[in-house]
Parts: structure tokens; C-alpha cells; sequence
């Protein structure tokens, strides 16, 4: 018990120090990928949608440049879903066991997003944002500083960067 102990803080360690081994994958372990570098924006999501596709009170987002994507392997199915925006977000989910690995914004075409949940230490992950706050259940707010009722706009985006690089430099 104390090794195992001991093992996954040495893991903790290594992937929030040396920006090493942000790995991940789905619960059947058929789908696995990994980050070369710290995510750009951290969100916790109260919308609806969020609420359907995780089953939960709500979604946890890990926003990422495409080129910070060192691996991403293993079959995947999509869930073609229209926004608020009226443009696409298209989720990436293993068809055996139902996991959300990522998804794929329209409006952010440089950037994909990952499911917290899916990684293997969700843990090394500060938050930084909430969103759709208006369709928060009323006992999940986490009490961000950054927050809005509805959507993202750029402006928001960019203050979760901000607040991200503050915090990794
Ligand atoms: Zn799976
Ligand atoms: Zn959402």
C-alpha cells in the first residue's frame, strides 16, 4: 500500500515539474493518448450538453494547441452536435466502452479539447474557469474567479490563458 503510494506521487511529480507524461485514455484502455506540454485553458462546463455527455453535474475541459498532441491512437466514433454558436463540435468517444477522449470546436479550428476525466491524473490540473453558469446545478458552482453565464467569447478565453501561463511559468 505505501509503495503504490509512493509510485503514484512520483508520477504526480514528474508530469507537473518537467512537463512530462500528461497521459490519458479511455476506460477500456483501447484509446490512449498523450501531451507534449501543459494544456492552454482549464474550464469546468455547466451546460447541458456537458451534463448529457458525461452523465454528470458537469464537463471538465482541457483546452489544447493541436500541435501539443504528441499521440492520440486507438479507434474512436464521433457525436456531431451544433453549438449555441450554430457551428459544429464534433466529440471523439471509444465505441467500446463510451468514454469522451476529446472534441473538436469549429469556431477554435487550431485547438482541440480534451476530457479531463480521461486523464490519468485529472489531478495535476488547476481550474481556472467556469462556464454556462446559468444552467449550473445549484450545489456545483466551484467558485471561479472567471466565470460567465453563458458561452465562451474570446475574451474569456484569453483571460484563462492569461491566468494559466501566470500560474505554469
Ligand atoms: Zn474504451
Ligand atoms: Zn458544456
Amino acid at each position: 500500500m505505501l509503495n503504490l503510494t509512493r509510485l503514484h506521487l512520483g508520477i504526480a511529480h514528474e508530469s507537473q515539474f518537467q512537463g512530462l507524461g500528461i497521459k490519458g485514455g479511455c476506460s477500456c484502455g483501447s484509446v490512449r493518448f498523450e501531451l507534449r506540454d501543459r494544456p492552454v485553458w482549464t474550464i469546468l462546463c455547466h451546460c447541458d450538453a456537458c451534463k448529457k455527455r458525461t452523465g454528470s453535474a458537469f464537463g471538465f475541459s482541457i483546452g489544447v494547441d493541436t500541435a501539443n498532441v504528441k499521440e492520440f491512437v486507438g479507434p474512436t466514433k464521433t457525436f456531431n452536435r451544433i453549438g449555441d454558436s450554430g457551428r459544429s463540435v464534433r466529440y471523439e468517444f471509444c465505441p467500446n466502452c463510451g468514454t469522451t477522449l476529446r472534441w473538436h470546436v469549429e469556431l477554435i479550428p487550431t485547438m482541440q479539447v480534451f476530457a479531463g476525466g480521461a486523464f490519468d491524473d485529472p489531478g495535476q490540473f488547476e481550474v481556472f474557469g467556469e462556464m454556462y453558469t446559468d444552467e449550473a446545478l445549484p450545489w456545483a458552482r466551484i467558485g471561479c474567479e472567471l466565470s460567465r453565464p453563458g458561452g465562451p467569447d474570446d475574451h474569456f478565453r484569453n483571460a484563462l490563458m492569461e491566468r494559466a501561463k501566470s500560474v505554469n511559468s
